[in-house]
């Protein structure tokens, strides 16, 4: 089933979610065929032989050489996690559709789950939202590069110092971003703003061929031929040039700006990536292909298809070395 299948039972409204994922049942049925796209098979050893435990809502593996249990959350961001289906549901809702992010405090506080446990949650909630897998960008297609972090004010000050020295500012981290304009984002921490470091980004995420704008950032030269590439000179206070402008991502900053400001308050730069692509998947998810908005429910289904396959422990998450599954308090 993807998004775009319309589904009667599936819920509409947060209220309706709520209610609606509190049946056990309903969460397996609905995440059957997201999961199991090609029907259900065993994640250990891919056999399609199977019984299913109904008592304890598990499979056991008919193949004689695995004989493996395993439920709905094996092999998923949920595997090994202590919630079960209802609130990691409604915890997803939530991320789908926060137009300015939530915070594990507020997960805590809406779920009754420990902080530490909305924290974890939230953060693998974020990893299914990588999968953004969306085919080069095309058009008009504007560059820029970020500072995150450090202080706020100043940041224009900032860049241009960064530009006049070559040195990233102290305590920020940078972040690449690439806007097809009228389409999808794809932004990236990057350690330096070096031409080595971002070129490639560049030529791996943008289609040959088409127009990119960006500032006057040496990087940056040497696009062309296998671009038309313009540049605006922010130093000169030239911003606007015809159809030249970094304007979109400019405006896409801010907003992912007041998110980190103002919902999670601090972010340590080990996990920016991770905010990054929550924004990130807000942005792109936000209409249909036609251009129609999508709504709560069809944003809700969309990161609930990218659960299946991905999964981040604890130790992995807090950058310890993965010593296998951890089960949270
Ligand atoms: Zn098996």
């Amino acid at each position: 089933m993807d998004a775009n299948t319309p589904n009667a039972a599936t819920p509409k409204t947060l209220v309706e979610a709520i209610r609606f994922f509190s049946e056990p049942d309903n969460c397996l049925n609905y995440l059957i065929p997201i999961r199991w796209p090609n029907g259900i098979t065993c994640p250990h050893c891919g056999s399609k032989e199977y019984a299913f435990i109904a008592s304890r809502r598990i499979w056991r593996c008919k193949s004689k050489a695995c004989g493996k249990q395993f439920s709905i959350k094996t092999g998923t961001v949920m595997e090994d996690s202590p919630l079960g289906l209802d609130k990691w549901f409604t915890a997803i809702w939530l991320v789908a559709n926060a137009k300015n992010g939530i915070s594990s405090w507020e997960v805590h506080r809406a779920l009754g789950i420990t902080q530490k446990s909305a924290w974890f949650l939230l953060h693998r909630i974020r990893l299914a939202m990588q999968h953004g897998t969306f085919g080069k960008l095309s058009g008009e297609v504007e560059v820029d590069e970020t500072f995150i972090g450090g202080k706020a004010r100043n940041m224009h000050a900032d860049k241009r110092a960064e530009k006049i020295h070559g040195r990233g500012g102290v305590g920020k981290a940078i972040v690449l971003g690439i806007l097809e304009r009228g389409g999808k984002v794809k932004t990236t921490v990057i350690p330096n703003t070096k031409k080595a470091t971002i070129q490639p980004i560049v030529r791996d995420t943008v289609e040959s061929g088409a127009s990119i704008s960006t500032d006057s950032l040496k990087s940056y030269e040497g696009l062309t031929p296998d671009y038309v590439h313009e540049a605006v000179d922010h130093a000169a206070h030239e911003y606007v040039r015809d159809n030249v402008h970094t304007n979109g991502l400019e405006n896409y900053w801010s907003l992912l700006k007041r998110c980190i400001k103002g919902t999670y308050i601090s972010v340590e730069p080990f996990h920016l990536f991770r905010y990054l692509d929550e924004e990130a998947f807000r942005f792109n998810e936000r209409k249909h292909a036609d251009g129609e908005v999508k709504t709560d429910g069809e944003r809700f289904t969309d990161m609930a298809e990218g659960i299946s396959g991905k999964r981040l422990t604890y130790k992995k998450l807090t950058g310890q070395p993965d010593a296998g599954p951890t089960i949270l308090p």
